[in-house]
C-alpha cells in the first residue's frame, strides 16, 4: 500500500457531485449542523454495506447518532473497554438521545457465522467478537423447532436483536434512564429484499410489521 494511492474514482465523482449539486440545495441545515449535534436516536444495526440507517429512516445528516459492527452486538457492562460501550455512553449521556433502535437485518453474514462457527476458521478476530453474541445462540438453540438453514438463520438474527436489547440494559446509564421515562429501546430487523422492518413487540414476543405497530400505538 502506498501513500498516494488514489481514491475509487466512483468516490471522487460523488463527493463532486455532493459538492456541486447536493451541498449548495442544502446550506441551511450543514450552517445548523456546523453548530453542533442533537440527535434524538441512536441507531446501532450491522456493517453489512446493504444497510443504509438514514435511506431506510429517511433521515437526514444529524438525526441519527450510528454504531455499526458486524452483527450490531453491543458488548455487555463488564466487558473491558470496547469502542462500541464508549460511543453508547456518549450518545446516552453526553447527547442525551431519547430512543436507541438496535436493527439487524435478513441474510446476515455474522449471525451465519455464529451458527456455523467452522466457516471461522480464518477469522479468529470474528470469532473472537461474535462471543459478545453468545447469548443470541443460546436462544437459537433452545429453539426446538426444527427448521432448515434459512428459517435458522432469520430466527438468529430476530433473537441476536432482542439479545442485544438486553445486553444494552445491562448498562447502569441505559437501564436507569429506561424506567424513568427518558430513554426508549427498539428493536427493529430490516429485510433487504422486501425492503420492509418488522419491531419486537415486547408484549406478543413478536416481530411486527413497523407501520402497524406505529399505527396502532
Ligand atoms: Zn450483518
Amino acid at each position: 500500500m502506498s501513500g498516494n494511492a488514489a481514491p475509487p474514482v466512483h468516490l471522487v465523482n460523488g463527493v463532486r457531485r455532493f459538492r456541486e449539486q447536493v451541498y449548495p440545495g442544502m446550506t441551511d441545515l450543514f450552517s445548523t449542523l456546523r453548530e453542533g449535534q442533537a440527535p434524538q436516536v441512536l441507531f446501532i444495526t450491522c456493517s453489512d454495506s446493504r444497510v443504509d440507517p438514514s435511506l431506510i429512516t429517511q433521515t437526514s445528516p444529524g438525526e441519527l447518532f450510528i454504531i455499526r459492527n458486524a452483527g450490531n452486538l453491543i458488548p455487555p457492562a463488564g466487558v473491558n473497554d470496547t469502542g462500541e460501550v464508549a460511543t453508547l455512553e456518549y450518545a446516552v449521556v453526553a447527547l442525551g438521545v431519547q430512543h436507541i433502535v438496535v436493527c439487524g437485518h435478513s441474510g446476515c453474514g455474522a449471525m451465519s457465522g455464529l451458527l456455523n462457527p467452522s466457516s471461522l476458521a480464518q477469522l479468529p478476530k470474528v470469532r473472537r467478537w461474535l462471543r459478545h453474541a453468545e447469548t443470541t445462540r443460546q436462544l437459537v438453540s433452545l429453539d426446538n423447532t426444527p427448521a432448515g438453514d434459512a428459517e435458522r438463520l432469520q430466527l438468529a438474527v430476530h433473537c441476536n436483536v432482542r439479545a442485544q436489547l438486553d445486553q444494552l440494559r445491562s448498562h447502569h446509564f441505559v437501564a436507569e434512564r429506561e424506567r424513568a421515562g427518558a430513554l426508549q429501546l427498539h428493536g427493529w430487523v430490516y429485510d433487504i429484499g422486501a425492503g420492509e422492518v418488522t419491531a419486537y413487540n415486547p408484549e406478543t414476543r413478536a416481530f411486527e410489521p413497523l407501520m402497524r405497530r406505529q399505527m396502532a400505538s
